[in-house]
């Protein structure tokens, strides 16, 4: 588990909870009227960050750097942020400076204790009453995501998983990444819904015409993460922000559709 300098920042305010933001007055106001497919991210986003699974993942990558360089592990980590940071995932970096093979990183990184991850039948209920079709679209492995949505209880839900091997090891914010999955998948993104952790992520599926939905994490671990402690209103490619997923969910369903799913 992740420790000492490992340790992202938690937000929050005095209470540890980061309050829900509104809209610009005047942003576009986009619902889920027409959405007819629901895409979502896995780490952060389907389960809670609370339950620091994503930790194990990053302490991970650390150990798999310091063994694959044989440098100390304090110096692996400092790699880890500064490839995460500047090619997107700690992955591309390797890759792109290394030439790493990634299946070798992804069965290392993602070989973690699920038992941090409990059923949730909620959102279960919550994901199946969603009217169309459900995608996992995940930076990580299709292995990762298949154990950690088999473990919530929400994996026959969905249609498919785009993982990062289906995006040629794109990631996530690249716009290359959400093309890749959307001609994969036949996705319209006018009548697309993306629900992710990580601000970034959600800017290229706004540009494209998708409805965007900010889980919050408490998982703060990027620069433009921590960008949001300043905001004081949903930046434009954000349209609704939520502490809970299952809970916006079943806001959403109760209000027929309509923009104010965002209320907690
Ligand atoms: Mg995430």
């Amino acid at each position: 588990m992740a420790h000492g300098t490992d340790t992202p920042e938690q937000s929050g305010g005095p209470d540890g909870r980061p309050k829900i933001l509104a809209p610009r007055a005047g942003a576009e106001r986009r619902s889920f009227a027409n959405t007819d497919v629901w895409i979502f991210d896995l780490d952060n986003t389907l389960y809670p960050a609370e339950c620091n699974l994503f930790a194990q993942v990053d302490h991970r990558m650390g150990e798999f750097i310091a063994h694959y360089l044989g440098v100390p592990y304090v110096h692996a980590r400092h790699l880890q942020k500064a490839y995460y940071r500047q090619f997107g995932t700690t992955l591309a970096g390797l890759m792109a400076v290394h030439k790493l093979d990634p299946g070798e990183f992804l069965a290392y990184v993602h070989d973690i204790d699920l038992s941090v991850v409990s059923e949730a039948p909620e959102l279960r209920a919550e994901i199946a009453s969603l009217p169309g079709r459900r995608l996992i679209f995940t930076n990580g492995s299709r292995r990762h995501a298949e154990r950690v949505a088999e473990k919530l209880g929400v994996l026959d839900l969905f249609e498919d998983i785009c993982d990062i091997e289906a995006c040629n090891y794109v990631p996530k914010p690249e716009a290359d990444a959400f093309q890749r999955m959307i001609s994969r998948h036949g996705v319209a993104p006018g009548s697309a819904a993306m629900f992710e952790d990580m601000p970034m992520n959600l800017e290229v599926p706004h540009a494209l015409g998708m409805t965007t939905v900010l889980v919050h994490s408490s998982y703060i671990d990027h620069p433009l993460q921590q960008k949001m402690k300043t905001w004081t209103e949903l930046p434009d490619h954000i349209h609704h922000m939520t502490l809970d997923l299952g809970q916006f969910l079943a806001d959403r369903r109760t209000s027929l559709g309509g923009c104010d799913a965002e209320r907690e």
